[in-house]
């Protein structure tokens, strides 16, 4: 019944669209209220290590069912909060959520596996960021080099000292930092060397061009190579078929992340997901 109504309600909104302004406001109010009552979700999408073939992490990502606005994506409702910095009580929600769900899932046997969790730059700019994501650890009881953070370069372009001093600190408490999407930002190179970056993921939109003798594949290899050679994990995101898996395993890509494998899916899903492919492999 609260479907229907929201479904009705989502047509009379869908007037509006063409006014971003409105439906910015619009979603923002709605914001709100869903984390006052509770309408967020994280779902998991699982990370594949090509030597092991086994699953060895998580990423988080958030999801809101919104009744008056049915699914809405991150793509669209995380900009609003970043604007309206509702981001930072919500990146606290999501850091503590995956970090307990991790926990659970280690206590049912899945003790290696690592969890990543999106950040967005305002969050980083907190003054009490770290003070935050080592207290949410202790009370989830992980262990810090369980954890991953996820943030791109955009954040570097904003206020490169401050972050990086940060990100060092995090890193002695063993807490991995990945650099997403790479390859869309800026200058990303000189970015690598200087700060404590343990993974590098591949943006989707370069392995799309997989595997076509393509200037953008051709950069896939450099990516995969230079990462390599830093010592760092590369992941392949949104990996969808079976000739980019062949591809990247071919370049020594370490990891991969995609529909091929898996969708992201809800805590429940995952975790029999997880068991599934304990006993028949991992199955694509
Ligand atoms: P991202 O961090 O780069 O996450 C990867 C996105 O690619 C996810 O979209 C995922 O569902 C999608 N994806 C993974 N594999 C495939 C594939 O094989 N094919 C296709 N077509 N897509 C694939 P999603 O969940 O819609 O999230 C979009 C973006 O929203 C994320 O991009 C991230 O930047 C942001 N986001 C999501 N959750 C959070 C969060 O908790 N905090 C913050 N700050 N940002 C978040
Ligand atoms: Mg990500
Ligand atoms: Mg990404
Ligand atoms: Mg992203």
């Amino acid at each position: 019944k609260a479907k229907e109504a929201g479904k009705d309600k989502y047509v009379v909104f869908d007037q509006y669209l063409n006014d971003i302004f409105t439906e910015r406001m619009y979603i923002e109010k709605q914001l709100y209220l869903a984390l006052e009552q509770d309408e967020f979700e994280l779902f998991y999408q699982p990370q594949v290590d090509l030597a092991l073939n086994k699953v060895t992490g998580l990423e988080a990502l958030l999801r809101w069912n919104s009744p008056e606005l049915g699914y809405v994506s991150p793509l669209k409702f995380i900009k609003v909060a970043e604007d309206s910095h509702l981001i930072i009580p919500l990146g606290a929600w999501v850091l503590s959520k995956a970090c307990t769900f991790l926990q659970h899932l280690h206590e049912q046997g899945f003790e290696h596996l690592t969890i990543s969790v999106n950040i967005s730059m305002l969050q980083l700019l907190q003054n009490d960021f770290n003070e935050l994501v080592l207290n949410t650890l202790e009370s989830s009881g992980l262990q810090p080099h369980y954890l991953e953070l996820e943030i791109t370069e955009s954040i570097f372009v904003e206020s490169y000292g401050h972050v990086s001093s940060k990100l060092n600190e995090l890193r002695t408490h063993n807490i991995k930092i990945a650099l997403d999407d790479f390859g869309t930002g800026y200058s990303s190179l000189s970015y690598l060397t200087h700060l404590p970056i343990s993974t590098l993921k591949i943006d989707k939109s370069f392995i799309d061009s997989i595997p076509a003798g393509t200037n953008k594949a051709t950069l896939v290899e450099q990516i995969i190579m230079i990462g390599k050679r830093m010592n760092m994990t590369v992941i392949a995101e949104g990996v969808e078929r079976k000739d980019q898996l062949d591809f990247l395993q071919e370049q020594g890509c370490d990891k991969i992340q995609g529909y091929f494998f898996s969708k992201p899916k809800a805590g429940k899903d995952i975790e029999q997901l997880l068991a599934d492919w304990e006993m028949t492999g991992i199955t694509t």
